[in-house]
């Protein structure tokens, strides 16, 4: 157990990690040898004692963790960061440690400070409250997307039922996967998709469709990173087939969206026709439904139009939109009475008390930490217009060059020399100054970079990494 006077001393060690300046994106060797020769093989019989795990922790392992929230430079994967505000309420969470599961408003305010988090959200994207009423936090947007899955492959298959005639109730939740199919008469169900991102094949196999279920499609050929909505409908007309499909609302890779308003309106249309489940995985995209309407985001914006059209959105905090530590991410979908049956956590109905849904029978877990305090303190403490700042300097202002409105986020890049150009991430990660992840574009090795931390000082980084690419390019 703690004992008075020791919080004092967490906060100030934590503080000097927060405080050190200019976080390298990757730390020395020498620091990861270090660590690693550290790390125990057995464990201890007695405990070696807080004051010793402290200084292992403090001087050890932190020392040799990358850069990736702490450093403004660290490009490599949508991180984000976290705010003060955030920060603080996240170490309140593991403080009061509760689990925020059942809606008990008698007993504690704990579900209601979430449900008060997830509205403010929404009201920050403008996602419709009572339309998308099933919102919960999850672990991050793999654990949405596999709440996604779960959800569609309800629905297409008790909508397969319910064409029947006479309509016969094939709940998958009630029957499971392989009776409910077979009473509904549907062979197989498969996911429609235009560069999904690799945790929607995850999903696939665990919701039992397996990942041959995610089917993805030819890009348009006028615009090739879109959906083509041909290719979607032939698919759709398969025979004894039933269809999610699954729309990626920024591509992480080039941070390109793959829909635009007018195909949102069209997949609802062919959804709705074909008893099709529409997902929108925006993790990634997500924040753009929170910049303002101007000119220069045009493309952006389209990007995300109608998304409330779909039936469930894949969001990710940890990654975006608030910047708040791991682990973060949130679900919006809009059929509440669906999804209380996919979670119900039977045979122990907990009856709800009140008018918020109790969110362990919204999603996966029974028992987690009450994920929504720093969302909650991160969005009163720093409001509407700082969440819409961030975005436009994290987005818009680094490298800026042909189509650069186009896209968001995410910066491709490779090297006009061959030779450079295959080595081109390793040599520009050496130093460990920056961080960045190497990926591929029409067959070339390409660099990428990945803005989301609100540490980011455009003027000082944008100089960082020229200074390194410069590095780079004048050693080759
Ligand atoms: C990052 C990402 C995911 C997975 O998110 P996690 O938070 O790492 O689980 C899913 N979809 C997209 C589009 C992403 O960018």
């Amino acid at each position: 157990m703690p004992h008075s006077g020791c919080l004092n001393d967490y906060a100030a060690s934590v503080e000097s990690i927060l405080l050190a300046q200019d976080h390298a994106a990757l730390p020395p060797h020498s620091a990861i040898q270090r660590a690693e020769l550290s790390l125990p093989k057995t464990l201890p019989e007695s405990g070696l004692g807080f004051e010793r795990i402290k200084q292992h922790l403090e001087e050890d392992i932190v020392p040799a963790l990358n850069g990736s929230s702490l450093s403004a430079n660290y490009y490599g994967f949508v991180t984000g960061g976290a705010t003060m505000a955030s920060l603080f309420a996240d170490w309140l969470v593991s403080a009061v440690d509760q689990n925020p599961q059942v809606h008990s408003p008698t007993e504690t305010i704990a579900s209601d400070v979430d449900h008060v988090a997830l509205r403010l959200l929404q009201q920050l994207l403008g996602l419709d409250e009572n339309l998308f009423n099933g919102r919960i936090f999850t672990t991050g947007a793999t654990g949405s997307n596999i709440l996604a899955l779960a959800l569609g492959r309800e629905y297409v298959v008790a909508s397969a039922g319910r064409r029947l005639s006479p309509p016969t109730n094939t709940s998958i939740a009630q029957l499971g996967v392989l009776k409910a199919c077979k009473l509904a008469g549907v062979n197989r169900i498969q996911i429609l998709s235009a560069m999904p991102h690799s945790s929607l094949i995850k999903a696939a196999s665990v919701v039992g469709l397996g990942h041959a279920a995610v089917i993805t499609l030819p890009l348009s050929v006028e615009e090739p990173w879109k959906f083509d909505l041909a290719a979607v409908e032939r698919h759709l007309k398969a025979a004894n087939v039933a269809s999610i499909i699954s729309v990626s609302a920024g591509e992480v890779n080039t941070g390109r969206f793959t829909t635009s308003g007018d195909e949102m309106v069209k997949l609802r249309a062919l959804a709705d026709e074909h008893g099709a489940w529409l997902h929108v995985d925006a993790a990634f995209g997500l924040p753009a439904l929170v910049l303002p309407q101007r000119p220069e985001y045009k493309h952006i914006i389209e990007g995300v139009k109608f998304i409330e059209l779909a039936d469930s959105i894949t969001g990710d905090l940890h990654k975006n939109t608030v910047q708040v530590p791991y682990d973060c991410g949130v679900f919006f979908p809009r059929h509440l009475a669906l999804q209380q049956t996919v979670f119900q956590n039977a045979p122990l109905v907990v009856p709800d008390h009140g008018e918020i849904p109790s969110a362990h029978n919204l999603g996966v877990e029974n028992s987690r930490r009450m994920r929504g305090l720093p969302v909650y303190a991160s969005l009163l403490a720093y409001g509407r217009i700082w969440h819409q700042e961030i975005l436009q300097s994290a987005a818009y202002e680094l490298l800026p060059g042909p189509e650069i409105d186009k896209v968001y986020m995410i910066v491709l890049f490779c090297a006009r020399d061959d030779t450079l150009n295959s080595q081109l991430t390793a040599k520009l990660n050496e130093s460990g100054i920056i961080y960045v992840s190497p990926t591929s574009w029409n067959g070339r090795a390409a660099a990428r970079i990945a803005v989301s931390n609100s540490r980011v000082e455009v003027k000082r980084d944008v100089e960082r990494v020229i200074r390194e690419l410069e590095r780079v390019s004048a050693k080759s």
